[in-house]
């Protein structure tokens, strides 16, 4: 074959594979804000010795390191021990815009036999709807995996109602219940939370 003939014959092949090749996916990058409860001076429910700051800090360092997909963008309000009003929250995730923001805290209660984890998503809230979309299917992923989940209820908190962004507060448990507390204490526990977070977030899409 010669050189020009061969040389069309290449540029009719790709041509045509130019119209039969179906076009990559565009997989969709998908930003999230995390915002771990409390922090510093405001240690948040604090029983022997055990605080609901630290348990969120140490939950957000496994979503970190368990995170290895590159299409999902994680920032935190804060990833150190520190106190950060809830204005300054709200102004780091109305800049950032993401496309959820989760916000992790524990729970307390009188009664000692509460337990489970619960979601919280604002009726005031821009975003409610698409809110309660994703607290539904983070409550049905959770669920599926034996947890026990609670209805999603409504609660007017600060970074519900001032996100400008789909928002719901994750509370992991009750500290004032033997088991959850031991669960929520445990690392092998947390990597499973952990990990189950990413599996919610891998559905945002
Ligand atoms: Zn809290």
């Amino acid at each position: 074959m010669k050189n020009t003939s061969f040389l069309l014959l290449v540029f009719a092949t790709l041509v045509s594979f130019a119209f039969v090749m179906p076009k990559a996916t565009v997989i969709k990058q998908i930003n999230v804000v995390i915002d771990a409860g409390h922090g510093g001076s405001d240690t948040g429910v604090s029983i022997d010795g055990t605080t609901e700051k630290k348990i969120t800090e140490q939950l957000i360092t496994k979503i970190q390191a368990f995170n290895k997909n590159k299409n999902i963008v994680i920032h935190f309000t804060r990833s150190t021990d520190k106190f950060i009003p809830l204005d300054d929250r709200t102004t780091f995730i109305n800049t950032i815009k993401p496309d959820l923001v989760l916000s992790l805290h524990v729970n307390s209660s009188s009664n000692t036999n509460k337990s489970g984890i619960e979601f919280y998503v604002s009726k005031e809230s821009k975003s409610y709807e698409k809110s309660n979309l994703i607290a539904e299917s983070f409550q049905s992923k959770f669920a599926n995996s034996n947890y026990k989940v609670a209805e999603i209820k409504n609660a007017n908190f600060y970074i519900l109602k001032k996100s400008e962004v789909p928002a719901i507060i994750m509370e992991l448990g009750y500290l004032t219940n033997k088991d959850d507390k031991k669960n929520l204490e445990n690392s092998m526990e947390q990597n499973q939370i952990a990990k189950k977070i990413i599996e919610c977030f891998e559905e945002l899409n």
